[in-house]
């Protein structure tokens, strides 16, 4: 019998835990069961697939960069990831600014309501705020001194460092190509074959995957509180779900257009990249698992996915970008706060720098909002009340919009690959078809 398809099995596991914490929340013992004996078993799956995203880069980026052969192919590679990455981000902060304006979310927000919303989180949102001001209190060209590390055991030590891996590795690969070709080749194998060794390691963290979103998901239900909340922000949810969807048919358009892959293809391709950012919350987290579908799926070659797929976990987020354009717009409608057309500007190029600073871990383009609104001179007490009153649904949006992230960075890897003629046939190694292989 043929097996389920991996997407499908992830999509049952996401809808059962859905319905078992719902379900067991209407017991006592419900939230303490699902956190004692449910939850943790989502939380080794992440801590798994976070174990894997430095080793990952390591190897296949230097494998990547040592496969070219020359250097001016990669930074040929770099410099058109670079600018798509910022294009798209500009599109997609376009796009939600667009549609806050016209649906205006924030002008149906009741003082009751408001009152409601913002009593209800405002204790939370300083250490926020502080969070936030501490990233912007550096100076302008802080984000590049930051990206050097002084020492990589201590850059790999923390994913958080994930550029200043990046930036130690394709030093290394660009040496790698520089020495003779006979003294090259012993590290080039040995990194070939640990390449090999770690995409086994995603295969069979992947093996875990329906069952960790059933209990990531059966947690969620069980955390969430207040959903009379939920229903009062409605419409602004739905306003950032709307722009999300559009920048999704953004991407499947220049996928059909300029490479020519068939959405279908494509979705189906990258899907349980798209779940698992869902149920994780986290690029960062899903990471591996888009650079292995995106590689053996969609036939990029892993020149490009190495280098461009690792570098947009981090750097580009369409979908935090544009959530924060719309989050804007809506606490400034809501708290009767006048935005000019200048204002509007300043919003994009911030919110561009705010993705870019945004880290690739659950809730991040919140903290990151605080920079937006204060760009466009939002008085700090209003600025708590404001974070406040998108606190409710933050989370959900937060799964959505980790959707839309890692579609930008597959679609992107897609483009820049079609670009230098690095898409060739997909060779799935996967463990849909490998099980046996792999038990
Ligand atoms: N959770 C998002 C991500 O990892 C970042 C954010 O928008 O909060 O991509």
């Amino acid at each position: 019998m043929k097996k389920l398809a991996l997407h499908w099995q992830i999509l049952i596991g996401m809808i059962a835990g859905i319905l078992f914490g719902w379900f067991i929340s209407k017991f006592d013992f419900g939230p303490g069961f699902i956190k004692d004996w449910i939850k943790p078993i989502g939380t080794i799956f992440i801590n798994l697939l976070k174990l894997i995203a430095i080793p990952l880069i390591i190897a296949s980026l230097i494998k990547g960069i040592s496969d070219l052969k020359d250097i001016s192919k990669f930074s040929l590679i770099g410099g058109r990831t670079i600018v798509i990455y910022i294009l798209t981000t500009v599109i997609a902060i376009s796009i939600g600014l667009l549609i806050v304006n016209i649906v205006q979310p924030g002008n149906s927000i009741s003082a009751e309501t408001l009152e409601q919303l913002t009593s209800a989180y405002q204790a939370d949102m300083g250490a926020k705020v502080s969070k936030a001001q501490a990233q912007k209190n550096s100076g302008p060209l802080q984000f590049i001194v930051d990206m050097v590390p002084s020492n990589i055991f201590g850059a790999a030590s923390n994913n958080g460092n994930m550029l200043q891996v990046i930036f130690f590795v394709v030093f290394f690969g660009i040496s790698l190509l520089l020495i003779k070709p006979e003294q090259a080749a012993p590290v080039k194998s040995f990194f070939d074959s640990l390449n090999e060794v770690i995409m086994k390691m995603v295969d069979l963290i992947m093996l875990m995957a329906p069952y960790a979103v059933f209990a990531l998901l059966a947690a969620l239900v069980v955390e969430t509180s207040n959903p009379d909340l939920l229903v009062a922000l409605a419409k602004y949810a739905m306003t950032v779900v709307l722009g999300l969807a559009l920048m999704v048919g953004v991407y499947l358009l220049t996928v059909s257009t300029y490479v020519k892959m068939s959405p279908g293809k494509f979705l189906q391709g990258i899907s349980p990249a798209q779940l698992l950012a869902f149920s994780t919350s986290s690029s960062a987290a899903t990471l591996p698992v888009t650079m292995e579908r995106v590689e053996e799926h969609l036939g990029v070659e892993k020149e490009v996915v190495s280098f461009v797929c690792p570098v947009g976990a981090t750097i580009n987020m369409d979908g935090t970008s544009l959530y924060q354009a719309v989050a804007a717009v809506f606490i400034c409608q809501a708290l009767d706060f006048e935005l000019t057309f200048a204002d509007q500007l300043t919003i994009i190029l911030t919110a561009v720098l705010a993705s870019i600073g945004s880290a690739a871990v659950p809730g991040a383009g919140m903290i990151m909002l605080v920079i937006v609104l204060e760009a466009i001179g939002l008085p700090a007490d209003k600025l708590a009340i404001g974070l406040a009153l998108i606190f409710a649904v933050d989370r959900p949006l937060d799964m959505c919009r980790t959707v839309i992230n890692v579609t930008g960075d597959a679609t992107v890897a897609l483009l820049v690959g079609k670009s230098v003629g690095k898409i060739g046939t997909p060779n799935v190694k996967n463990w849909d078809d490998n099980l046996e292989e792999v038990i």
